[in-house]
């Protein structure tokens, strides 16, 4: 496939309030995965879009999307669902920029959030609507969304949302939208085999649209680790913490119990961190990720329900305190770093039975992640 080399946004057709916005964000020229999926997508095509961590996906479906939908038109034309809240929020936000200036807003709807409000909203005819799988069926179940004039349908963070967790939820929103014209658009930093066989299922000839497919993590992301024992891993944590210069980082458990026994021992040694993970109410969530956004809080501990397409500007590190079990669970947690243009550091603490797990990721990544020693206590008060 020739692809044509764009150098600004001037040069997509795009309307000028479209381009309004772009420039009231600061984009001033597309991103390689937007100078080749807007086009394609302009042209209604079904696209399965890959391209790394932090390259401006968002605005790769988000732009077109929002050129494409009728803002006289007070029917759901384009849904978007992804696999949290936080970025359910995350995406609606960015895409509000875009369409600031032609009067297009995405209404987010996840669960969580107290439903008749919901239900209240969707009256109000937004013509874009991102959401969670679950909370979106929900609606559809019960009649306040409605699907039939929906054109667009992305799945952001595609190959989790294909995972066995959604896929009934998703079969079950898909299902509801007209074949006829419809465009489904997917996208992820990691598109493995199964996945896009699984979506061929609900797409017409996609074009699959792919930037560096090779290199999963982007080479400005420093990736080492520490062996340390199970049982001196929050000691290990709080060493690098003194040694490291962390603007603000996420820390990383298996589980939300890792996560809120780490939280209080950090808080034991002086140290202070929020807590982000399932079990918490959304108002909890909100507010950690409000605060963390604000720049208030340095470390968030986290379970890999921040590990998707979560974009926090600042963010110089990302640890993680338990080797994911997964190893694409590695890639994305990384990418909350090393963010369009910006240098990140990725640390992974591995207990010595752990060397397997961290081989599997080198495997899957291609790079040697390089390992470090343990400042010694010495090092750290000479600083
Ligand atoms: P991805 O989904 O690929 O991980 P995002 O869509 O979250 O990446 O984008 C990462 C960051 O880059 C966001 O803060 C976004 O606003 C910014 N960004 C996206 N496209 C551009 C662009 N063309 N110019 C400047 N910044 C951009
Ligand atoms: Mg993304």
């Amino acid at each position: 496939m020739m692809v044509e080399r764009l150098q600004s946004f001037g040069d997509i057709q795009l309307s000028k309030q479209i381009l309004q916005g772009l420039s009231e964000m600061g984009f001033e020229e597309p991103s390689p995965i937007q100078q080749q999926a807007i086009p394609v997508a302009l042209e209604d095509a079904d696209i399965i879009g890959q391209a790394q961590t932090g390259t401006g996906k968002t605005a790769a479906f988000g732009i077109p999307i929002t050129e494409k939908v009728n803002a006289k038109f007070q029917a759901v034309q384009a849904l978007i669902v992804t696999p949290t809240r936080e970025l359910a929020i995350q995406v609606a936000q960015e895409m509000a920029k875009i369409g600031k200036y032609k009067h297009v807003k995405p209404l987010p709807i996840y669960g969580g959030q107290p439903i008749d409000r919901q239900i209240r909203a969707l009256r109000m005819g937004y013509q874009v609507v991102v959401g969670t799988p679950g909370r979106l069926l929900d609606h559809l179940n019960r009649g306040t969304l409605r699907l039939q004039h929906v054109k667009m349908v992305v799945l952001d963070e595609a190959d989790e949302m294909l995972d066995m967790g959604f896929v009934e939820d998703i079969e079950g929103l898909l299902k509801a939208v007209p074949e006829e014209g419809r465009q489904v658009m997917l996208f992820s930093a990691t598109m493995p085999q199964a996945i896009r066989k699984l979506a061929q299922t609900y797409m017409k000839n996609p074009r699959s649209v792919t930037v560096s497919r090779d290199e999963l993590t982007v080479p400005l992301i420093d990736q080492v680790f520490y062996e340390t024992r199970e049982s001196k891993k929050v000691d290990a944590l709080c060493r690098i913490i003194d040694m490291e210069d962390i603007g603000q980082g996420i820390t990383f458990c298996r589980t939300k119990r890792g996560v809120d026994e780490l939280v209080v021992a950090l808080e034991a040694r002086g140290y202070f961190a929020d807590a982000l993970h399932g079990d918490l109410s959304q108002q909890q969530r909100d507010r950690v990720m409000k605060r963390f956004r604000d720049g208030k809080t340095e470390m968030l501990v986290a379970t890999d329900v921040a590990a998707r397409g979560i974009d926090i500007s600042n963010l110089t590190h990302v640890i993680n305190f338990d080797i994911p079990q997964d190893p694409v669970s590695y890639v994305h947690r990384i990418g909350r770093t090393g963010r369009v243009g910006r240098r990140g550091q990725a640390i992974t603490l591995i207990s010595p039975k752990e060397y397997r797990q961290l081989r599997l990721i080198e495997n899957l990544i291609k790079t040697r992640i390089r390992r470090r020693e343990l400042p010694s206590l010495a090092d750290i008060s000479e600083r």
